[in-house]
Parts: C-alpha cells; structure tokens; sequence
C-alpha cells in the first residue's frame, strides 16, 4: 500500500479512531486522514478543531497527514494519487452501510479499492457519539478519548 486515506467526520477523534490509525500508518508508506467538510450531521466541534485534535494524537506518526476534503471520498483519492481508503469496522451495523458505500466508490473508481480493518475489541462499542452522550451528562470518558481531546471536549460543553 502506497498511498491511503482514512476518511471519517471525526467529532471528535476517539481511541477507537486512533487505534486503526496507527495500524493502518503501518501499512501504507503515506496515510492521510481526511476530514469531511460537507458533512450533514451537525457537528460539535468545527473543522479546524478536528484538525488540531488529530494532528495533535498522530504527531508521533511521521507518515499520517490530516486534511480536509469536499466532495467525493474518490475525487479526494484520485487528487492525492490515493490508492486505498480505510474504513473501520465494529458490528455487523457498520457493515451493511459501508459495503454500499464500497461498491459504489469501485463502480466510480474502479482503481481505489477499500480495505476493513475490523475494530480492537477493546473499543467496539466506541463512536463519537457515544463520548458526547456521557460528556454531556458529566460522565467519566478517560477510557474513550486522550486526555487532550477529553479536556477539549469539557472546554466545549462548559
Ligand atoms: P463517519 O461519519 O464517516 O462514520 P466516523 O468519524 O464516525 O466517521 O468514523 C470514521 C471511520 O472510523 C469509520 O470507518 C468508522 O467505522 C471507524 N470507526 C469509528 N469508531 C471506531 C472504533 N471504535 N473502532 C473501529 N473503527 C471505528
């Protein structure tokens, strides 16, 4: 693998995140994190957050580069001569989902395969979502997020 690209919203960067990122930078000579920009869901930290948050966990990982992209996963791929995109898996949820989106990336480019890496069973059940539920509520989340990201998330939610 030269060139991948793990796309993701990212809001924020979990364990479970960081997890699959160290082992595919392990793979690939050059992995490049891609925020998306155009995303629907609303998303509680901005852009340029995610981005410091990121670079901040992977700057022990010399080969890993954060961006954001518009548009088409594919269209990003082929901009960076992207050759694989990494996606995670945790359940047989994620699954259905992310074997359609596959399919329908191939069929528009047929040159940028994906590949899964099923999730560390330690974070499974982990997602972005989850994290802000129990901040929201207070909870402990030192076993979901770094303590940077975790002190970002208390900053942002007073
Ligand atoms: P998206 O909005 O594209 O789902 P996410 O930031 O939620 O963005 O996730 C990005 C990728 O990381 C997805 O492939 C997702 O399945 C994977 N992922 C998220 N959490 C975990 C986890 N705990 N373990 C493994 N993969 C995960």
């Amino acid at each position: 693998m030269k060139t991948a690209i793990y796309p993701g919203s990212f809001d924020p960067v979990t364990y479970g995140h960081l997890d699959i990122i160290e082992r595919s930078a392990k793979l690939a000579e050059v992995l490049y994190v891609g925020i998306l920009r155009n995303n629907s869901k609303k998303p509680l930290f901005s852009v340029e957050e995610r981005i410091e948050m990121l670079e901040h966990e992977t700057a022990h990982l010399p080969n890993v580069k954060v961006i954001t992209f518009d548009g088409l996963l594919v269209d990003f791929a082929r901009s960076v001569n992207a050759q694989v995109l990494v996606r995670g898996l945790r359940a047989v949820t994620d699954f259905e989902y992310e074997l359609q989106m596959s399919q329908t990336n191939r069929k528009i480019a047929p040159e940028v395969d994906t590949i899964f890496l099923t999730t560390n069973l330690k974070y499974a059940y982990l997602s972005s979502s989850i994290v802000k539920e129990v901040a929201f509520y207070q909870g402990d989340i030192s076993a979901f997020v770094p303590p940077y990201v975790a002190e970002k998330i208390h900053q942002k939610m007073g």
